[in-house]
């Protein structure tokens, strides 16, 4: 069974075609600029051929019969003919309270993404379209899944993601913490749950998973459930991220908006796009050009990776207070995989929980499965790269099986 993986953008579509007989990437690459001229494909397969080529996508269909062709012509071909493809699985950021699990797509399900637009204006609208031009390009014949970003966050207890404003919003908006990268949380926590040799066997077990990326968050994991996150209504949440605020006193935002003349739109523009990494440091939304500038001595770029690790010693304290314990810590996501002295620097803040890190094996880890505690550690140290299409072609062959059968 081989299963198209799809996240789709406003402008943009990237995909992966995934062979489920051994997990295999076959090929993978993103359409970008669909619908504002200059378009561009790129793709590359298993064997490392790889292209870029100029082509006007003036729609997200015209994406997909591009992403057609590139996968069955010339040499760079993966598969012989697009019935090859049994399924196809689209990354959804908002689910809501309406989606806890993976669906097959219908009407209704379509009806259901949209009904959250407020929630993910940037976002699902570009997913349906997405959807959409899949039916159109492969025909309603191949079965499509959504999987939620959200999903894996939705055994939240309401005293974690009820926030603090008048209750009447809650009931009138659906204003609450949901959380998001909930496809990656899920994916390290059930390879967590393995190495520690309880995937089988959930209870009881206390997980801290930490997905540093471009956008990052945390995840408290007890039993194999998400108890809390850090990411909330929005991915604005949580801790500072390459151009995300993260948490900060909401009055901040009042005060800026009056005395900078902002309009919600600029303000949100500010914390989303103009903070973070970018708006301390004045270098840079990417961590290693943060990190090589504080290197050489920029006080700024210094005070940057400080607030980072503070904030994140801060979050994973909260939330071994709130689970009464913690077996593991998984870093994970670009940060997580490869920043050495960030890992270091956060297990040493949380040394006083019995946290111990093998500061050798930490330093030659990057990009690989690794344990990085000590052996005598009360707290595994993992080090586990996310995958989240193999986690969205999953459950995409599952759903898909079960309509067969
Ligand atoms: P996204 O959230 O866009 O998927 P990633 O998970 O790729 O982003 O994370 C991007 C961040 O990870 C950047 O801040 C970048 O500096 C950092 N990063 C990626 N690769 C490395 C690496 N090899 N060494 C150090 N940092 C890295």
């Amino acid at each position: 069974m081989k299963i198209l993986v799809i996240n789709a953008g406003s402008s943009s579509l990237k995909y992966q075609l995934i062979d489920m007989a051994n997990k295999k990437v076959l090929a993978k690459g993103n359409c970008e600029r669909i619908g504002i001229g200059g378009g561009k494909l790129s793709y590359k397969n298993f064997a490392g051929q790889s292209y870029e080529y100029n082509i006007d996508m003036p729609n997200h269909t015209v994406a997909f019969n591009n992403v057609k062709n590139a996968l069955i012509s010339g040499d760079e071909a993966v598969i012989n003919s697009l019935s090859e493809i049994t399924a196809i699985g689209h990354r959804v950021v908002q689910g809501g309270a309406l989606f806890k699990h993976s669906v097959l797509v219908d009407e209704e399900v379509i009806n259901g993404i949209e009904s959250l637009n407020d929630l993910a204006p940037l976002h699902n609208p570009a997913h349906i379209q997405g959807i959409r031009a899949a039916v159109e390009a492969f025909g309603r014949e191949v079965p499509q899944v959504a999987v939620f970003d959200t999903a894996f966050h939705s055994t939240m207890p309401p005293k974690a993601y009820i926030f603090g404003i008048p209750y009447e919003y809650y009931e009138k908006y659906q204003i609450r913490r949901y959380g998001f990268h909930g496809t990656s949380h899920r994916y390290v926590t059930g390879k967590c749950l393995e190495l520690l040799g309880r995937e089988e066997a959930p209870e009881g077990t206390k997980i801290i998973t930490c997905h540093l990326g471009n956008g990052s968050s945390i995840a408290a994991v007890k039993d194999g459930l998400v108890v809390d996150t850090t990411m909330g209504l929005t991915p604005l949440d949580g801790f500072i991220m390459g151009t995300r605020s993260g948490a900060i006193d909401p009055s901040v935002v009042t005060f800026l908006a009056e005395k900078e003349n902002l309009s919600p739109k600029e303000m949100s523009d500010l914390l989303n796009k103009q903070s973070g990494f970018l708006g301390l440091s004045g270098i840079s939304s990417d961590d290693r050009d943060v990190t090589a500038a504080a290197k050489e001595g920029n006080e700024r770029a210094i005070l940057t990776q400080d607030i980072l690790r503070y904030q994140i010693i801060k979050y994973i304290g909260s939330y071994i207070a709130a689970m009464g314990g913690v077996d593991a810590i998984v870093f994970t996501a670009g940060i997580g995989e490869n920043q050495t002295s960030h890992r270091e620097e956060i297990c040493e803040g949380l040394s006083f929980f019995g946290v111990e890190l093998d500061k050798e094996v930490n330093a030659s880890k990057r990009g690989e499965l690794a344990e990085i505690s000590t052996a005598s550690s009360k707290v595994r140290v993992y080090v586990i790269p996310t995958d989240e299409e193999i986690v969205i072609a999953e459950d995409t062959a599952a759903l898909v099986k079960s309509l067969i059968e």
